[in-house]
């Protein structure tokens, strides 16, 4: 094994690991350790960049289980629902434009094989409802500025109001219109799309994209919103044998500090403080939010353990500083794991730059890397009564950097990585070497 002053032993300094949830994450996934590649079918073949459903028609999925079996994986991430809102199973309540089962097949696929497949399903970051259900996203209470983008493709501050609604431009996906199909083609099948470009590719994280550019929408934590999205849950459990489910975007949008100011938020916050004056600006204005949030783990941990009481709950945090997770995100880790059997920090200190582009971006990445050290010290034992599993980032990085976050960032149970699509040949080379020299087959269950 590579020496390494971080990774596990170095985390139990500062959590002591629940024994409890860390057997039940091991139940489920059948191994010691979990080696996890997470698959986000609709961004396309790079990075996470780009929205196509046409390449997510496409997807090979017998050819993916095979793929991480030769690599030693034991676990597949699916995100059968990401930010746009499409559900990628066949559903009833949802939309789903890929005319395809896509978590079927891999559920399917992966009864023959040593690979175990969970979901990730995006809850109030969606694109789709927030388009058919404009009352249900998430409302301003104060002023601020939205990006937007000019006819020439540059983008320019568009200014936002008290009960303005927050669905703006979407800041990482872009859609590709393929020459032989025009706008209105594309708009049929993604139909919160803008006839807006984002012209220029730009270094930052967050300003790599480039092509049409789609809106996005935060949902409104305390609407119909969220009955729709315990039914989908309710929905993939019934109908899909999976190992584990992950909540993704449990939270509020974590662009503005003055959301979510609807009738609805508003007039719950009155009933329960009183006082109006300290929406937006009070501790228990914050607390409200965290409940929230919290009430929403809770009914889908709840309907989820209804259906299949041995499928794993688990939801993905955002690991920043506590006042960012409280006041902006409503993401209180401690209460979540209330109702969450796992946490999975996302952490990824070489999405903010890769040495491969230079110095500069190598020394913000090294930062943020060092930051991220720190900070999950002094914060990982508000994960109590949760088990630890990290996922941190192949794509948008290189082979040293990758391993490097992946030794750090494991806490004892294993590494899931994104994404499945992008990662290049050298890095699958050193996975599976990771895995055989690092965890071995036993470890790994294989
Ligand atoms: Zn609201």
């Amino acid at each position: 094994m590579k020496s390494n002053k971080f990774g596990e032993d170095f985390w139990k300094k500062y959590w002591t690991p629940p024994d409890e949830f860390i057997e039940k994450t091991q139940k489920s996934f059948k191994a010691d350790k979990v080696f996890a590649m997470g698959l986000m079918p609709v961004r396309g073949p790079a990075g996470f960049r780009k929205l196509d459903y046409e390449f997510a028609e496409q997807i090979p999925v017998k050819e993916i289980i095979t793929h991480l079996e030769e690599h030693h994986f034991n676990v597949l991430g699916v995100v059968i629902k990401d930010t746009d809102g499409a559900c990628l199973w066949n559903t009833k309540i949802g939309w789903n434009p890929t005319n395809r089962d896509i978590l079927g097949e891999f559920v399917d696929a992966g009864k023959d094989s040593n690979i175990r497949i969970m979901v990730s399903m995006t809850s109030m970051n969606d694109a789709y409802q927030g388009h058919i259900y404009p009352d249900r996203v998430s409302i301003h209470g104060g002023y601020g500025y939205h990006t937007d983008y000019n006819k020439n493709g540059e983008p320019f501050k568009s200014k936002y109001h008290p009960g303005d609604s927050t669905t703006r431009c979407e800041g990482e996906m872009r859609v590709d219109i393929p020459t032989e199909k025009n706008f209105s083609d594309v708009l049929e099948k993604i139909p919160f799309l803008q006839n807006k470009i984002d012209a220029k590719q730009g270094a930052a994280r967050g300003a790599r994209g480039k092509g049409y550019v789609p809106t996005t929408s935060f949902m409104c934590p305390n609407s119909g919103h969220v009955d729709y999205l315990v039914d989908l849950a309710e929905e993939v459990v019934k109908n899909y044998k999976i190992e584990a489910f992950f909540a993704d975007y449990i939270r509020y949008d974590g662009s503005f500090t003055d959301i979510c100011c609807c009738e609805r938020c508003v007039s719950k916050f009155i009933k329960k403080y009183g006082d109006p004056r300290t929406i937006l600006k009070s501790n228990q204005w914050y607390d409200f939010k965290e409940d929230t949030i919290a009430s929403y783990g809770q009914k889908l941990s709840e309907r989820i353990k209804n259906i299949d009481s041995d499928c794993l709950v688990g939801w993905f945090s955002l690991p920043g500083p506590k006042l960012f997770t409280r006041n902006r995100l409503g993401q209180n880790w401690t209460k979540l794991g209330a109702y969450m059997d796992s946490a999975s920090p996302m952490i990824y200190p070489y999405l903010t730059g890769t040495r491969d582009d230079g110095l500069w971006w190598g020394f913000l990445a090294w930062l943020v890397y060092r930051y991220s050290i720190l900070n999950m010290k002094n914060r990982m034992k508000e994960f109590n009564n949760q088990a630890i599993l990290a996922i941190t980032n192949s794509v948008e990085c290189n082979v040293e950097e990758m391993l490097k976050q992946m030794r750090t960032f494991d806490f004892g149970l294993g590494i899931a990585l994104f994404k499945y699509y992008g990662t290049s040949k050298a890095q699958w080379k050193a996975l599976k070497k990771y895995a055989l020299e690092e965890y071995g087959l036993d470890t790994l269950g294989l």
